[in-house]
């Protein structure tokens, strides 16, 4: 099964990325990985996106997508691949298209883990620190016992400039902005399945597992 899987910041999509290549035993094809991966093997394209990294640049497309195309062209994907985190925008999803055409394969589903706004800004803005100690809450999934109180060592807890609503809402609304055209342009092809990503972390993994029931191993 040939998955890309998407979601906003904070819809839970390394949970459910985790799940699904260790119940359909498929690999997790992250940007991150992929580049790490080509870096490390020192192939020539790793090396180009070395040399842009190193200078704090974006890596071009055509390095990127040459990087996927060799990635997508591993044996450990020949019986599926879950991509996360690309494509970003319709022209690597383009590129895709021909990558895959290239290797006799498709994409089957693009599950895109959908969240309202308002509940990613509370999971994204809910990290606590303590000033003291370091320890790490969340006023959600991980609340002190006492407001504002570490409870390892009583000290003051207080909110991280990047955990700050403003800075949280800027990169909603980037994310948004640049993941809409990528959902049209998966709609338009089929591939798009949204799944309802505010249920409990099991409930959205029970939804993914009867969408892929359909499509065997
Ligand atoms: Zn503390």
């Amino acid at each position: 099964m040939n998955l890309v899987l998407m979601g906003l910041p904070g819809a839970g999509k390394g949970t459910q990325a985790e799940r699904i290549v260790e119940e359909y035993h498929i690999p997790h094809i992250s940007t991150g990985d992929m580049f790490r991966a080509a870096i490390k093997g020192g192939t020539d394209l790793g090396l180009k996106a070395k040399s842009f990294m190193d200078k704090g640049e974006l890596v071009p497309d055509e390095v990127t997508i040459g990087i996927v195309r060799e990635r997508l062209g591993k044996n450990d994907c020949d019986n599926g691949f879950l991509l996360d985190g690309f494509p970003r925008t319709v022209a690597q999803a383009e590129a895709l298209e021909t990558i895959l055409e290239e290797l006799s394969k498709s994409i089957d589903y693009v599950i895109n883990i959908e969240v309202d706004q308002d509940i990613l800004m509370e999971r994204l803005t809910g990290r606590r620190i303590c000033k003291n100690c370091g320890a790490t809450y969340h006023l959600i999934f991980n609340p002190p016992a006492n407001e504002g109180v570490c409870d390892k060592c009583g000290g003051e807890l207080y909110q991280r400039e990047d955990d700050n609503e403003k800075t949280v809402a800027n990169r909603l609304e980037v994310n948004v902005k640049q993941s809409k055209p990528l959902l049209d342009f998966y709609n338009q092809k089929g591939y798009l399945r949204n799944v309802d990503g505010q249920q409990d972390i099991s409930l959205v993994f029970n939804d993914i597992k009867e969408l892929l029931g359909g499509l065997g191993e």
